[in-house]
């Protein structure tokens, strides 16, 4: 028989690669919570259409990278790629739009078929926020920070840097987009296959392009930032004050798009040169669009979602796991004691462990493997007189306690 493999591009998490995970998901969960951020948890697939309607036709993920289906039923549903088209449709099919500004947090995990290497999974996770219903520049401020919080709660402030642009209001998309495809369209041997297909239908994706070609011939175009009416400057000025109010450094990046129609104004994303090519850490922008272009009431919204393996990868040691105590029959005898012990241990709020067998050299080994602090071990003496040796794992000190103190005199190891 051959063995079963993990299918590629996924991962088994084990340990302290869940801790790391952990740490990176409930940090921002709290972080969020003090924003006022409530968590959502939507299904891990949907009606295929949900991501076709919100991702467009002409993206990367709709084309190349979905994990899509048909059911025994005859639908055809989609492992969710990204986070953001499940709350959307959320919003719209539980009728939330009287209840406006909404704020959500999710975390779990996405699905994308795309080539596995560093920083790229089939299967990754993510943790994200949306806030629904909110037009003011003061939102686009706010979602910043939040991610900007996260990462220095994450000790990563110094390992990342934000990078900010507007795409700017619909009139100003609608100016640059004729701008744009006059300009591709002198260097239109130069793109993509796809490209060329993307210039009548949707020429703002092209600058987020990663083919060579179109990389070429997107480096020399005229940018977004000159195409600006007054008012989607004034938008954002106003976020990047607000964001220099509060402190947060940030670089203005004209190359940074989002090629889909419904972004607008800001888009943004933190980087980091310590993680090779995947050097995107966490992405967001405004999509005011989108509601209703998923057949939901106009309302505007903004978010960004973050890679948590990318941010694993990133993070400083995180605080080791509480050491266990390690409780130690040395007979068979005195194996009930041991186990009446560890419970109490337990029940006690104790991190405590009893080996499974074996003699006593064997149990300390395992004492050993397992990292504990401290031992409670328990011959036939300390049976008798209702004491247990409790050793030092670390000096090897060693004193008897009345079984009955146990659990006051091990407080120090809770
Ligand atoms: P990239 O340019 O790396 O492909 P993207 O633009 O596709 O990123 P988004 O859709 O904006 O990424 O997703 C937000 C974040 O999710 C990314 O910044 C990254 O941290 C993480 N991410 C996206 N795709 C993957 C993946 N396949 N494996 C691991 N993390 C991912
Ligand atoms: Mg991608």
């Amino acid at each position: 028989m051959s063995q079963l493999q993990p299918i590629k591009g996924t991962h088994d998490l084990m340990f302290d690669d869940v801790r790391r995970h952990r740490f990176v998901e409930e940090t921002a969960f709290e972080i969020a919570a003090r924003y006022g951020y409530g968590e959502i948890v939507t299904p891990v697939f949907e009606a295929t259409e949900v991501f076709k309607r919100t991702l467009g036709d002409t993206s990367d993920i709709v084309t190349k990278e979905m994990y899509t289906f048909e059911t025994k039923g005859g639908d055809s549903v989609t492992l969710r790629p990204e986070g953001t088209a499940g709350v959307a449709r959320a919003f719209i099919s539980g009728g939330l739009a009287q209840q406006t500004p909404l704020k959500f947090f999710y975390r779990g995990p996405m699905f994308r078929y795309e080539r596995p290497q560093k920083g790229r999974q089939r299967q990754f996770h993510q943790i994200g926020v949306e806030l629904l219903g909110v037009a003011a520049p003061q939102a686009d401020i706010e979602v910043i920070a939040l991610a900007a919080h996260i990462l220095k709660e994450l000790r990563l402030a110094g390992t990342v840097t934000l990078e900010l642009n507007s795409l700017g209001d619909t009139e100003s998309r609608n100016v640059y987009r004729d701008v744009l495809v006059k300009f591709l369209s002198a260097r239109k041997d130069q793109l993509s296959e796809d490209s060329r297909g993307r210039l009548d239908r949707n020429p703002l994706r092209i600058l987020d392009s990663k083919d060579p070609g179109d990389k070429a011939a997107v480096a020399g175009a005229p940018s977004f930032a000159e195409h600006l009416n007054g008012a989607s400057r004034d938008f954002f000025k106003e976020v990047q004050d607000g964001l220099s109010a509060l402190g947060i450094a940030f670089k203005v990046n004209p190359a940074l798009v989002r090629g889909l129609d419904y972004y607008c104004h800001t888009a943004f994303e933190f980087t980091t040169d310590a993680l090779g090519a995947q050097g995107t850490v966490l992405a967001g922008g405004r999509y005011d669009g989108l509601i209703q272009m998923m057949g939901g009431p106009s309302t505007p919204g903004i978010g960004w979602a973050a890679g948590v393996e990318r941010l694993a990868m990133l993070l400083p040691e995180i605080a080791p796991a509480k050491r266990p105590i390690a409780v130690i029959p040395i007979g068979e005898d005195e194996v009930r004691v041991a186990q009446d012990i560890t419970a109490r241990l337990r029940q006690a709020g104790f991190t405590a462990d009893i080996g499974y067998g074996g003699n006593m050299g064997k149990r300390m080994k395992r004492a050993d493997k397992i990292h504990a602090a401290v031992a409670v071990i328990l011959g036939s003496d300390e049976v008798r007189d209702g004491v247990a040796t409790v050793r030092n794992l670390e000096t090897g000190d060693q004193v008897r306690v009345p079984q009955a103190d146990l659990i006051r005199h091990l407080a120090a190891y809770k």
